[in-house]
């Protein structure tokens, strides 16, 4: 792993126009990319797209938007679990248009959690808008610390919330658009830069910028780009190992 390398660790390029000259780019600018989908019925693409890939990682997702109507999924879902390390976009969505569906997200998050502790040695790419406290009760209850890792994608919560997800064990991954929000802001500066990565969540993100989002955790934690990218290169390694 080169010092040089960007870490995007939650991004759809399945989602992208051409998802496999999206894989082939990220390959060739050498960012380590984790490439969550949304429903598993994408992940046999996914796979075999990134079969052999250095940079390129895909994870295996049931997005919380999606479990109103594709909660049945969670059988497929299972049946693919076995061929990845990695798993996401999984969660629970609180906002506006999915809070009526949020015991049914509840249900399949738990279901997923308790599969990938069965398992062992999984990383999750979680989602957790407007539903942060009960991301963090569920992970706490059904993965335990020694049995899976969990990385908070665009993770809004309390200081509180933020100091037990960091108990227990989670990492923290950061969008340049995210960055830009004073609530992203806010919960930057109370995570500590050895839980900090980076993503894009592109195609979803007006900047999906990766050198953008190490420049404005540099500023807000008051120290140079090179220290932040420094820390996610060794936190990849951490959460890797
Ligand atoms: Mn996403």
């Amino acid at each position: 792993m080169t010092k040089t390398s960007l870490v995007d660790f939650h991004c759809h390029l399945d989602l992208y126009p051409d998802h496999q000259t999206a894989v082939e780019r990220r390959e060739k600018a050498q960012t380590y990319t984790l490439a969550v989908t949304t429903t598993p019925q994408a992940w046999p693409q996914n796979r075999d797209f990134t079969a052999g890939k250095r940079y390129v990682r895909a994870a295996l997702g049931l997005h919380p938007q999606l479990v109103a109507e594709h909660a049945a999924e969670i059988v497929t879902w299972k049946k693919y679990l076995p061929e990845t390390r990695y798993v996401g976009e999984v969660g629970l969505d609180g906002g506006p248009d999915y809070k009526h569906s949020l015991p049914k997200q509840k249900e399949i998050f738990a279901d997923i959690l308790q599969t990938c502790a069965i398992a062992g040695d999984k990383i999750l790419s979680v989602h957790s808008v407007r539903a942060a406290k009960g991301v963090v009760e569920l992970i706490e209850a059904n993965l335990p610390v020694n049995r899976g890792q969990v990385v908070l994608h665009w993770f809004i919560g309390s200081k509180k919330l933020i100091t037990r997800a960091i108990a227990i064990n989670c990492f923290f991954s950061f969008s340049a658009d995210m960055l830009q929000t004073a609530s992203g802001r806010k919960v930057a500066a109370m995570v500590p830069l050895e839980r900090v990565l980076t993503e894009t969540d592109a195609p979803f993100t007006k900047l999906p910028d990766i050198e953008y989002a190490v420049e404005l955790l540099a500023e807000i934690h008051k120290v140079s780009r090179e220290a932040i990218q420094e820390a996610v290169t060794q936190n990849l390694k951490t959460l890797l190992v």
